[in-house]
């Protein structure tokens, strides 16, 4: 059995970040990880600079991500100029987002999820052929603002996006790390039983949730997951969220678990540790902490 994981913390893990990370340092941080043996990698956004600052670098950092051997690079894109961006400069596949509540959805991108999603329905559209899709929908569990979010809510949004692709992958994010398990397992099971195997799993450590939420997503059939090494990071837009959920700690659970993850353990440490040690970053996760789980490598 084989599990595909996604290294996040190059953008989700740097974004909160208040000072600018030098693209130097972003870019050893991606080159480590892709020694590690990580084969996909979200390394930016092409939002706004103004509104984001800290993802200005993205398509400097992915030129130099794109250089590396079987790296598959993600940016992310919430509209019509970061999807225009993101093609000129060659990603291999295009983060969209959006999110489940209306709420998070203004705050994050300033304005209502439908205008958001006719905008990025024409995106899935209008996309190059060759250029893989991710949808990403935010706070389908738990929203900072309207709490737990009611399961047909979360469910007619995926049923919504499934309907614009058939192949296009699609990922359900607990954003606030405020999901549980149950709910995860009982969502993802319901999303691949109707809309088939092409389901991601994103999520956050905030509650000490992140992976007993990922195992419940792989025990309902999904087999992507996003993950950030060192657990870095935290939501600008989700007040108190740390870091997603260590890569480190997920590789670690899916060895026990006999999964493959096609990941080098030590090298794997090393790049958690540079993560971990970034100015600025706050980081998460157990296991580099522990002693024998080091030795290990
Ligand atoms: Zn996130």
């Amino acid at each position: 059995m084989k599990v595909i994981l996604s290294e996040v913390s190059p953008r989700d893990g740097l974004q909160p970040i208040a000072g600018f990370v030098p693209t130097e340092t972003k870019i050893a941080l991606v080159r480590a990880l892709h020694a590690a043996g990580i084969t996909r990698m979200e390394v930016g956004s092409f939002v706004s600079p103004r509104a984001i600052p800290q993802m200005a670098d993205t398509a400097d950092v992915l030129q130099v991500a794109k250089q590396l051997e079987g790296l598959e690079c993600t940016v992310l894109v919430p509209n019509r100029r970061g999807f225009d961006t993101a093609i000129a400069a060659g990603a291999d596949r295009l983060g969209l987002f959006m999110s489940v509540t209306e709420s998070h959805n203004k705050a994050n991108l300033n304005r209502t999820r439908m205008e958001s999603f006719t905008d990025l329905a024409a995106i899935v559209r209008d996309a190059p052929k060759g250029v893989k899709i991710r949808f990403n929908l935010s706070c389908t569990f738990h929203c900072p603002f309207e709490g737990v979010v009611p399961e047909t809510e979360a469910m007619e949004w995926v049923e919504r996006v499934q309907e614009l692709n058939d192949e296009m992958e699609i990922s359900l994010c607990d954003t606030t790390g405020n999901a549980s398990p149950h709910q995860v397992g009982k969502l993802m099971r319901h999303s691949i039983t109707h809309w088939g195997d092409r389901f991601a799993y994103h999520g956050h450590d905030t509650y000490g949730l992140g992976l007993a939420n990922m195992v419940a997503a792989w025990d309902a059939g999904c087999r992507v997951f996003d993950a950030g090494s060192g657990g870095i990071g935290g939501c600008p837009y989700a007040p108190g969220a740390t870091g997603n959920t260590a890569m480190e700690d997920a590789v670690w659970m899916f060895n026990r678990m006999g999964v493959e993850t096609g990941i080098h353990w030590g090298k794997l440490i090393e790049a958690a540790d540079m993560a971990a040690q970034i100015p600025g970053a706050l980081p998460g996760g157990r296991v580099r902490g522990v002693p024998a789980a080091r030795a290990a490598a």
